[in-house]
């Protein structure tokens, strides 16, 4: 590996305290003198010049040094944005947003204006915006429309050893732009990665190493393995704080129910500990929480308080939360796993790899000597955790990245250059299902349809059925359901006290056909309410969440004006359009209620359930689609439309036989079991 040679250099005298000869400037407001006393500070010339040297630089370094919030910022510093914008790439939506909102503070600029950040299905920037953070996913949406990206200067694909479906799909694409313009400065930023196959990929890059301040983290096992790894995490959480000095804690869980979960367990055991031992301050954190509770978790901790951080791995290397002291691991993260065989994809609670478990203790590390409580054993750690993640590319579905390489003329994709490429098995696949998605023609290439269809930053199932209401005239219904489907599992709210309440009014809404079209009927009488928030509260619907699905129908009206997909003004009046809609798009995700009461999926016969909180629930319909597939105790499908198979047949051809979807096994079912 070619590392940069000043910064070797300096790496190895740094022990002897050398001072670099550049001069400080004046201190400035606090918050500047905040930004010097980061661990990048020292090397901010250094870097700067080697990004001047290089066109390609990949930059290491330990979670919290800086570089997300601070090398945008000294690239601006000196000049870099006279020639164009500087994009920064990151695989978490809330990171994007929180660190757009830091730097934002630190330049003293209005959040949208200079620096900015864009999301799916969230712009905000402006003509003015010169720093730009956005998902990795949206970058590649950006190739889309400008495949040189020449309105930016410098690209920095930040959180690189994540290695996301989208980053690695951004590495293939970078790695042939830099190479095509000169003018391009291109920056692989990342905690820690394997830094020989980043450099070789890049056609031997260098890397810049900053080094990184880090106390010891003392790591605690567990003698035997948890039999109820929350119930532990919550126990050790109180035991810190029972017996602990101060110092706040970060304990990573898989996902929002479980962190819920959490947070309540913790806030009625706290509730009878007395005066004597300070207050507990717990803030969740994961993806789809609203932003300004995310901002909560960088507030300061009071004086003798102890701050809870509830995350998931999103507080692993994408956000640095000071203070932390204690970590609690349980070992386990929320990945999507994808059976190219069957085509079905699930999000799968796993063990975390090595790898991550280090990150996950550094973060006690930080600010002082700190403890890592893992909740498994050392024998687990050593034998059981892989070395590294798998990247995604290799454990999920890829028709959405198909239809967007293929949008931008990449036409063989077994020829891409993927630093990890995915099983063959599941590129055909993907290529499969656009098939039959009529998105590709048989011969691979992109149909008018498939153009369209890339056009929307959402599944390639879900564009579809927007592009087959267009021909039925129902584009309207069928974006307000895309829109709550797409806030997924959190419109109706449960509180534990009054479930059985809860329960009723969401049957109220209840209409024939199903999930979806009961949420059309739930967003339909929110507008009838003006959007107010107390009929939310009296419906037992979670207002931000509604209110986000508003957002997105937005944002979806706006894409179709862009692509010319008319949006009927007068309501549809047959429900059956707007079902046969969904049926064009989902249908792979069909499945057949059999005599023995189970529902099987119909192309590969497995075994799968209809969740209790479906409107349907009661009444199990014979044939269904569903939108999603969960696993918990059992797979459940999640969001269920009752269908005819009649239209699947019409709809799908290219995917359904006759015998598919005859039913004769059903004769045997009593006549009044099933309408
Ligand atoms: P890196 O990308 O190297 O992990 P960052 O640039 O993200 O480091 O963070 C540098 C420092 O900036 C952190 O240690 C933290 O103190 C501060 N910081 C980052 N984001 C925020 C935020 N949203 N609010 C408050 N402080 C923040
Ligand atoms: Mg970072």
């Amino acid at each position: 590996v070619n590392f940069v040679k000043e910064n070797l250099k300096k790496i190895k005298s740094e022990s002897s305290g050398s001072e670099s000869d550049r001069q400080i400037e004046e201190e400035g407001p606090p918050i500047q003198k905040e930004r010097k006393g980061l661990p990048i500070f020292e090397y901010r010339d250094e870097l700067l010049a080697a990004i001047r040297d290089h066109n390609v630089l990949i930059v290491v370094g330990e979670t919290g040094s800086g570089k997300t919030t601070q090398i945008p910022q000294y690239l601006h510093e000196v000049g870099y944005t006279k020639y164009g914008k500087i994009a920064c790439t990151q695989p978490r939506r809330v990171a994007a947003m929180s660190v757009a909102a830091r730097v934002s503070y630190e330049l003293g600029v209005k959040l949208g204006h200079e620096v900015g950040y864009s999301i799916r299905f969230e712009d905000k920037t402006s003509e003015k915006t010169i720093i730009k953070y956005l998902t990795d996913g949206m970058l590649l949406r950006e190739f889309m429309v400008d495949p040189e990206l020449n309105s930016y200067s410098v690209v920095m694909i930040d959180e690189a050893h994540e290695r996301t479906l989208h980053t690695d799909i951004l590495f293939g694409l970078i790695k042939d732009l830099a190479r095509a313009r000169s003018n391009l400065k291109v920056l692989i930023s990342s905690a820690t990665m394997d830094v020989e196959k980043m450099s070789s990929y890049f056609d031997d890059a260098p890397v810049f190493v900053i080094p990184g301040r880090r106390f010891e983290v003392e790591n605690y096992y567990t003698k035997a393995p948890e039999a109820d790894y929350l119930e532990a995490a919550v126990i050790t959480t109180l035991q810190i704080h029972v017996s602990q000095p101060p110092g706040d804690v970060l304990v990573f869980l898989t996902g929002q129910d479980e962190i819920e979960q959490a947070q309540e367990m913790l806030l009625t055991r706290t509730r009878g500990l007395g005066t004597k031992i300070g207050e507990m301050i717990i803030l969740p954190i994961y993806a789809t929480l609203p932003s300004d509770m995310q901002a909560r978790i960088f507030e300061p901790t009071p004086e003798g308080a102890r701050k809870v951080v509830l995350a998931t791995n999103i507080a692993e290397t994408s956000l640095t939360i000071d203070g932390i002291i204690y970590v609690i691991d349980c070992g386990l993260c929320k990945q999507s796993s994808y059976n190219p065989r069957t085509g079905m994809e699930s999000l799968i609670v796993t063990p975390i790899s090595k790898a991550s478990a280090r990150q996950r203790a550094g973060r006690a590390g930080r600010v002082a000597p700190g403890k890592c409580f893992r909740l498994y054993t050392l024998w687990s750690y050593e034998h059981e955790l892989e070395e590294n993640p798998i990247p995604e590319i290799q454990r999920t579905n890829l028709g959405n990245v198909v239809l967007i390489l293929k949008s931008l003329g990449i036409e063989n994709l077994v020829k891409f250059d993927f630093m990890d490429p995915p099983a063959s098995e599941t590129l055909i696949r993907a290529l499969e299902e656009l098939y039959a998605l009529a998105a590709l023609n048989d011969e691979g290439e992109l149909t008018k349809l498939g153009r369209r269809m890339a056009e929307f930053p959402i599944d390639p199932m879900m564009s579809k059925c927007i592009m087959q209401a267009h021909k039925y005239g129902c584009v309207n219904e069928v974006i307000t359901i895309c829109s709550m489907l797409s806030v997924g599992n959190s419109i109706f709210y449960r509180p534990k006290d009054r479930a059985l309440h809860a329960d009723n009014i969401r049957m109220g809404f209840a209409r024939p056909g199903g999930d979806h079209l009961t949420l059309l009927n739930v967003y339909n009488q929110w507008e009838e309410s003006d959007g107010s928030s107390n009929w939310c509260k009296e419906m037992f619907i979670q207002y931000r969440s509604i209110q986000k699905a508003s957002d997105i129908r937005e944002q979806l009206l706006e894409l179709c004006e862009r692509v010319e997909v008319e949006v009927n003004e007068d309501p549809c009046s047959d429900c059956n359009l707007i079902i046969k809609s969904f049926c064009s798009g989902y249908f792979f995700n069909t499945a057949r209620l059999h005599a023995t009461g189970l529902y099987k999926t119909v192309k590969n016969q497995h075994s799968v359930h209809v969740h209790p909180s479906s409107v349907l629930f009661k009444d199990l319909p014979r044939w269904v689609i569903y939108h999603e597939l969960v696993l918990t105790t059992k797979e459940f499908m999640r969001q269920i439309i009752e269908v005819n198979p009649q239209w699947l047949l019409e709809l799908a051809p290219h995917y359904f036989k006759a015998e598919d979807l005859e039913d004769d096994s059903f004769k045997k079912l009593p006549k009044n079991r099933h309408k």
